[in-house]
C-alpha cells in the first residue's frame, strides 16, 4: 500500500508543479487534444514515449503493446490508428522499437512463456522472412538488434497496408509513417530511414482501391 500512496503523493506534486507554471494548465488540457503524432511503441517501462521525445500531455497519441506490434487483424491497433488518423488527424505515425526488447528476444528462443507466445508469433514470421540475412550474422547480440529493426520495418508496412492509412492518402490527407529504434543504453533514437508517405511506396499487392 505504501507504494500506491507514494503514487498519489507524486500526482499531487506534479499537479502543483504544472499549476505553478500555468494556473490554467488543466482547464486548457481538458478542453481538447491536438497531437500531431501517433506513437506505436513497446510496453517496456524503460521506453516512456512522451519523455524520450520531450512532448507534453496532449502532444502525443500513444499505443503500446509487447514488442510494438501492429498485426493487421488486431482491432485494438486498428481502432487506435483509425481514431488517430480520421478524427484526431495526426500527421505522423511513429513505430518505435527498442534494442534489448524482451519480446523480440523471446521470439528468438523456444521457451514457452504463455499466451504471449501467440502474440510474439508475429516476430517469428519476421524472422522467417529474413532468415538468410539474420542467420548470416554470427554475433547473436547483433542478430538480435537486427531483428529489432526488421520487426519495426515490418510493423511500418503493416500500418501502411491498412485501409485507414491508404484512405488518408487517397483523400490527400498529409500522413507519414516512420520506423525508429530507441537505444536504452544511450537514450538515443535511431531513424531507420523508412518514411512512407504515399501509396506509390507500397507494393502493388497491398494496394487497395478505396474509391470505385
Ligand atoms: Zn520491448
Amino acid at each position: 500500500m505504501r507504494s500506491l500512496k507514494t503514487l498519489f503523493k507524486n500526482n499531487e506534486a506534479w499537479v502543483l508543479a504544472k499549476l505553478g507554471k500555468d494556473a490554467r494548465y488543466f482547464s486548457k488540457m481538458a478542453k481538447e487534444q491536438d497531437p500531431l503524432y501517433l506513437w506505436i511503441g513497446c510496453s517496456d517501462s524503460r521506453v516512456p514515449a512522451n519523455e524520450i521525445i520531450g512532448l507534453e500531455p496532449g502532444e502525443l497519441f500513444v499505443h503500446r503493446n509487447v514488442a510494438n506490434l501492429f498485426p493487421h487483424t488486431d482491432f485494438n491497433c486498428l481502432s487506435v490508428l483509425e481514431y488517430a488518423v480520421d478524427l484526431v488527424k495526426i500527421e505522423h505515425v511513429i513505430v518505435c522499437g527498442h534494442y534489448g526488447c524482451g519480446g523480440v528476444k523471446a521470439a528468438m528462443q523456444d521457451h514457452h512463456l504463455g499466451l504471449v507466445d501467440n502474440w510474439l508469433r508475429n516476430i517469428r514470421d519476421v524472422y522467417a522472412r529474413h532468415k538468410e540475412e539474420l542467420e548470416g550474422i554470427t554475433d547473436l547480440k547483433i542478430r538480435y538488434a537486427r531483428l529489432v529493426e526488421l520487426n519495426v520495418l515490418q510493423q511500418v508496412l503493416n500500418v501502411c497496408h491498412t485501409t485507414i492509412v491508404q484512405g488518408a492518402w487517397e483523400r490527400k490527407q498529409p500522413l507519414s509513417v516512420h520506423g525508429w529504434v530507441y537505444d536504452m543504453e544511450t537514450g538515443k533514437l535511431k531513424d531507420l530511414d523508412c518514411c512512407l508517405s504515399s501509396i506509390e511506396q507500397v507494393e502493388h499487392i497491398y494496394r487497395i482501391r478505396l474509391k470505385s
